[in-house]
């Protein structure tokens, strides 16, 4: 089997290729990347193919999707805050992009069968939308242009499937964490934001009061999901929540982080940030039909598990 992933430089993109040569059936993995927020040394000690070239770039995206099987498209400018400094960039990379993508998988099936398409949606399509839990059917209010260009991602590869008779599966991915995930910068998420402040000794940044909740996913949990996915080719006609509906503040994710480190922890409370939702939390009903054996690595043990990568990385 073989295996293209769009953004494989970045966080998870990183994360999944290792997943995928660890398995025991090992996929060949292709990982295109421009590396403007990922790095080749996220993938140190993998043994992965990399074209280094941007999805905007249509031959390179034919020389990285030659002979593939599925392709993971997770190449996107991630961030809501980056999104609304550039909003511009954002627009063309994950929506221009994501179209040049699967235009590229539709000429990849000219030589056979189309590689089976996995996507990258997330969680804030849901927006200023506030009931919960979050289901697919509720109506998205995206209150970013990151979370409208999330939701244009997803909309044109189902488009795509229907239009063109591939199959798509796109994932809404809520607060991803782990190894492998840049902090130290003004966009950092917040579990990397909290764990770079806590192990330098300062205060953690809070933006708000932190009672603003989020659906935690420990990375891993998202790799199994995807090899799942790309092993039985699952596809579905709408965007499938990839989170398992644990809700957590941001001032409990602090506890527990106190407890992992054995310390008391500072906070460093700012304003608030637009784009930012209050509250997030998946209904995981559908994923759970789809994936009925796949179960979520607990959050502590993520958290634990990042922890100990954070302080290798210092080290
Ligand atoms: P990341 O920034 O670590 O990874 C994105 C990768 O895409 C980077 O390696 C970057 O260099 C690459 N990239 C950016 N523009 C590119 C281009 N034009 N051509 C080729 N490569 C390009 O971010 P991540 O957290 O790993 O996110 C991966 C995907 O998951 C993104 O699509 C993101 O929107 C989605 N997502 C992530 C989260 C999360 O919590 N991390 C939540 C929801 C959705």
């Amino acid at each position: 089997m073989r295996v293209t992933i769009t953004g494989g430089a970045g966080f998870i993109g990183a994360n999944l290729a290792a997943h995928f040569r660890g398995t025991p059936t090992p996929a060949e993995v292709v990982v295109l990347d421009d590396l403007s927020t990922g790095s080749l040394s996220n993938l140190e000690g993998v043994d992965v193919e990399v074209v280094e070239a941007s999805i905007l770039d249509p031959a390179a995206l034919d020389r990285a999707l030659a002979g593939a099987d599925a392709v993971i498209h997770l190449a996107a400018v991630p961030s809501v805050p980056r999104s609304i400094s550039d909003p511009v960039t954002s627009h063309r990379t994950n929506d221009v992009g994501t179209v040049d993508v699967l235009e590229a998988v539709r000429r990849a099936a000219e030589s056979g069968r189309p590689p089976h398409l996995v996507v990258a949606s997330s969680s804030s399509v849901y927006g200023s939308n506030p009931h919960l839990p979050k289901h697919e059917d509720l109506t998205p209010h995206p209150v970013s242009p990151y979370a409208a260009s999330k939701l244009a991602t997803e909309a044109y590869a189902l488009a795509w499937a229907s239009s063109f008779g591939l199959d798509v599966l796109a994932l809404r991915f809520f607060n991803v964490f782990g190894p492998l995930q840049a902090a130290g910068h003004a966009y950092a998420a917040v579990v990397p934001a909290f764990l770079h402040a806590a192990l330098a000794g300062r205060p953690l940044p809070v933006h708000g009061d932190g009672s603003q909740s989020r659906d935690f996913t420990y990375v891993g949990s998202v790799c199994r999901i995807i090899e799942e996915a790309v092993r039985r080719r699952v596809a579905f006609d709408g965007p499938v929540n990839l989170a398992f509906g644990s809700r957590v503040t941001l001032l409990e994710l602090i506890e527990r982080i106190e407890v992992e480190l054995g310390q008391t922890l500072e906070r460093d409370h700012q304003p608030s940030r637009p784009g930012d939702v209050p509250h997030s939390q998946a209904d995981a009903t559908r994923l759970r039909s789809l994936f009925p054996d796949v179960e979520p690595v607990p959050l502590d043990d993520g958290l634990r598990a990042t922890i100990d990568w954070f302080r290798s990385s210092a080290g």
